[in-house]
């Protein structure tokens, strides 16, 4: 039987691949750029090419390979593998990349949301095993959660279960988002609005960081350690926002255990010490709630991928 498998992870920054063997080892990866203006078949060439040549150089074939898992920033219809919109490339869109890349590599793949990816992947791997439930929490340039409900991640109707940076909380308010609306958590916590967020609270706030090229994530956390008034107005603002998204898909699904992975996870109990008093300042029963870091490192996405194929 066949049953080498790669995983691809595209990223906002990054397309990374890994192939992994029958006992499930990391036995070759490889990486490019992410081409932020491609359409759907130029992104699934580049996809063929590179798969292509990580199986030539580990020569492999493709009748040795059980299939191919690719997790994306999109909204994707599962059952169809066909993707209606992406987020880091906006001309990827109503593209069934399925059929395309099935037909050029002849081996099954399985295209997912990168949420669900990393909740997989935590789930059996990382910090989720073991449990029953578990939402993972991605906060990072976005926000968005993967839902993993009694063992299995948990798509809706169409696939895009747990896409809870969107929810609307503040409706016609805040920045206005690639969702195309105002005011959803995203517009309040996810980290590629910080530079906004910052430059409409400079008023209101002292500041010593740079308001003209940023300040990014990085810049953020170095003044919220330097105890800056602005940085912390925003670190407030985004745990805030956080903390009542967390709290809301608690009151949703009751799932005790959440796990969160993402870029922002670097600012470590600063914003989720944060985070928690929210949540907590709104939770009015005392039952154990399970705020987690994520365990897998940087490679997550194309673990969860290549889980996919199982
Ligand atoms: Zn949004």
């Amino acid at each position: 039987m066949s049953a080498f498998r790669i995983g691809v992870d595209a990223g906002g920054t990054k397309v990374a691949y890994g192939l992994f063997d029958e006992e499930n080892n990391l036995v070759g990866r490889r990486q490019h750029a992410t081409p932020v203006e491609a359409d759907g078949a130029q992104f699934s060439d580049l996809v063929v090419e590179n798969c292509t040549e990580l199986l030539e150089e580990h020569h492999l074939k493709n009748e040795d390979l059980s299939g191919i898992g690719v997790c994306m920033p999109s909204f994707i219809l599962f059952d169809e593998g066909y993707i209606c919109m992406t987020s880091a490339m906006e001309n990827i869109r109503d593209f069934a990349m399925r059929d395309y890349l099935k037909e050029r590599l002849q081996v099954p793949i399985v295209l997912d949301n990168d949420s669900n990816c990393a909740a997989l992947a935590e789930y059996r791997f990382g910090a989720g095993r073991g449990s029953r439930h578990m939402i993972y929490m991605a906060a990072s340039t976005g926000v968005g959660s993967g839902l993993i409900l009694n063992g299995e991640v948990f798509r809706g109707s169409y696939g895009w279960a747990g896409e809870s940076g969107h929810m609307l909380i503040t409706p016609e308010e805040g920045i206005l988002c690639g969702c195309r609306n105002r005011g959803c958590f995203m517009s309040w916590a996810a980290g590629r609005y910080i530079p906004e967020r910052v430059r409409r609270k400079a008023e209101a706030f002292e500041t010593g960081m740079d308001l003209s090229s940023g300040p990014d994530g990085v810049a953020l956390l170095q003044a919220c350690r330097e105890g800056d008034p602005l940085a912390l107005a925003e670190l407030d603002e985004m745990a805030f926002y956080l903390g009542v998204c967390v709290f809301n898909i608690y009151q949703m699904l009751n799932v005790n255990l959440l796990v969160f992975g993402g870029g922002l996870t670097h600012f470590g109990p600063l914003l989720f010490d944060r985070v928690r008093a929210v949540f907590d300042r709104y939770n009015h029963i005392s039952l154990p709630v399970f705020f987690k870091s994520a365990e897998l490192k940087q490679d997550f996405g194309i673990i969860g991928a290549a889980e996919l194929i199982r």
